[in-house]
């Protein structure tokens, strides 16, 4: 059975806090709203104050608890590590047992719970798109018509697909025996918002003679569940996605998402044994190509005119794993790009799962900074490796000059590789 750890389970970290205050100067929420309560120390203290029970669960503690990107910024740079975005996370589950979810966060158990009604719901925002979104100029994105709960008039969207990836694609594309086997766990954005991005995978693995085979009973990875502090939904989805990937043999489980990645390679490992082999299997997409020679393949492919400016976004659910040279590895083998660093590259975009919903203005804030650093880059795309900081990205950018594009590495390399003619 799947268990996700509870606020208990974190003791020992919590009583870990130095109260140094290092963590003041890496959290993307102290730094638009410079009070003790957003950063990391003063979640940490709250959290201990839960767990022995001096405060009850009060709405100041409810506030503060959901002023948190779970970015895990502050993580990486405690000199005791503690682990403030899991301590965050267990919190909101202790409130959510204790006090009920809340209606958004009770919207996302009901639907990311139930795969079909959400392939259902789905597919029919996708049939009704003209209706329900208008389109922004140069294909930079949708904006609703009329106004819906949790989702502000003005706020850049992509296209929900009337197709989903999933549905248009074999279970099994068979490959070069010699080739490893890939799992390939599309995620919900890919499979509902950006399938160029799941057709751009596609292309890549072949590329390189993988046999993919894409799981057609796997669900969300949960990590909105996790963010919403839903715990049986969250338990359920790595049940059901244990079972649908347990059953295909293969050497390799590989995201192009990062939020599914830290989803199935981070937040399932703690959830039990039988995960272990899921997790062990787990890889991004280009840490898998660039263990698999795209890189050199790419250096052999002549250079190609005009060239295209690109900077990096690294997502977050990557960047607290370590995973930030192969992104860039591959973005420099691209014969038709020029890469360059912007300023801050590793800071959260903002997004951070239900806290833009919740607390839209201060998500526009710090993506504010985000495209400000992306413009200075002088760069015309951002790419990144994260549909939900695709969105972000965009979202940031329509905001401030409107004059760059965000997309997935995979599109670019989409773009530089030769077409497979299967
Ligand atoms: S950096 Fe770590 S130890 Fe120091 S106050 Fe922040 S959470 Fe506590
Ligand atoms: S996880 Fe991110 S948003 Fe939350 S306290 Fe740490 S640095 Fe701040």
């Amino acid at each position: 059975m799947a268990k996700l750890k509870k606020l208990e389970d974190y003791r020992e970290e919590i009583e870990q806090c130095v109260k140094c205050g290092a963590c003041r100067a890496h959290c993307p929420v102290f730094s638009v709203e410079k009070r003790e309560g957003r950063v990391a120390r003063g979640k940490v203290a709250l959290a201990h104050s839960v767990l022995k029970g001096e405060i009850a669960l009060e709405a100041k503690v409810l506030e503060d608890m959901s002023q948190c990107l779970l970015c895990g910024s502050c993580c990486t740079q405690c000199p005791n590590k503690i682990p403030t975005d899991e301590i965050v996370a267990a919190t909101r589950r202790r409130i959510a047992k204790q006090k009920g979810l809340s209606t958004f966060g009770k919207g996302i158990a009901a639907v990311l719970g139930r795969p079909k009604l959400m392939n259902l719901l789905a597919k029919s925002g996708g049939a009704l798109s003209a209706l329900l979104f208008k389109k922004l100029p140069e294909d930079s994105g949708l904006h609703l018509r009329f106004p819906a709960p949790y989702l502000e008039q003005g706020r850049t969207l992509p296209p929900i697909t009337a197709k989903p990836f999933r549905e248009r694609v074999p279970e099994v594309i068979p490959g070069d025996p010699q080739q490893p086997t890939v799992l390939f766990f599309t995620g919900c954005g890919i499979n509902y918002m950006y399938p160029a991005i799941g057709e751009a995978f596609l292309k890549a693995l072949k590329f390189l003679g993988v046999t993919i085979i894409i799981p057609k009973d796997q669900a969300c990875c949960g990590l909105p569940a996790v963010s919403a502090g839903a715990t049986q939904t969250v338990e359920k989805l790595a049940e059901q996605n244990l079972a649908a990937l347990s059953c295909h043999q293969a050497d390799y489980i590989v995201t192009a998402c990062a939020s599914c990645n830290a989803g199935l390679g981070k937040i399932y490992a703690e959830m039990g044994e039988e995960f272990k082999q899921l997790t062990s299997k787990t890889m991004d997409i280009f840490v898998f190509l660039a263990k698999h020679g795209l890189l050199e393949k790419l250096a052999a492919l002549p250079k190609i005119e005009p060239r295209i400016k690109v900077t990096y976004h690294d997502p977050c659910h990557l960047r607290t794993q370590g995973i930030t040279k192969e992104p860039r590895q591959i973005l420099r083998a691209l014969p038709q790009v020029d890469f360059v660093e912007m300023p801050d590259a590793g800071t959260c975009c903002g997004l951070g799962g239900t806290y833009s919903v919740y607390h839209y203005e201060n998500s526009k804030k710090i993506g504010a900074k985000k495209a400000a650093n992306i413009a200075s880059s002088g760069a015309e795309l951002v790419a990144t490796d994260c549909p939900g900081c695709i969105m972000q990205l965009q979202d940031s950018i329509n905001h401030a000059t409107g004059k760059q594009r965000s997309v997935h590495i995979l599109e670019l390399l989409n773009q530089a590789l030769p077409d497979d003619d299967s």
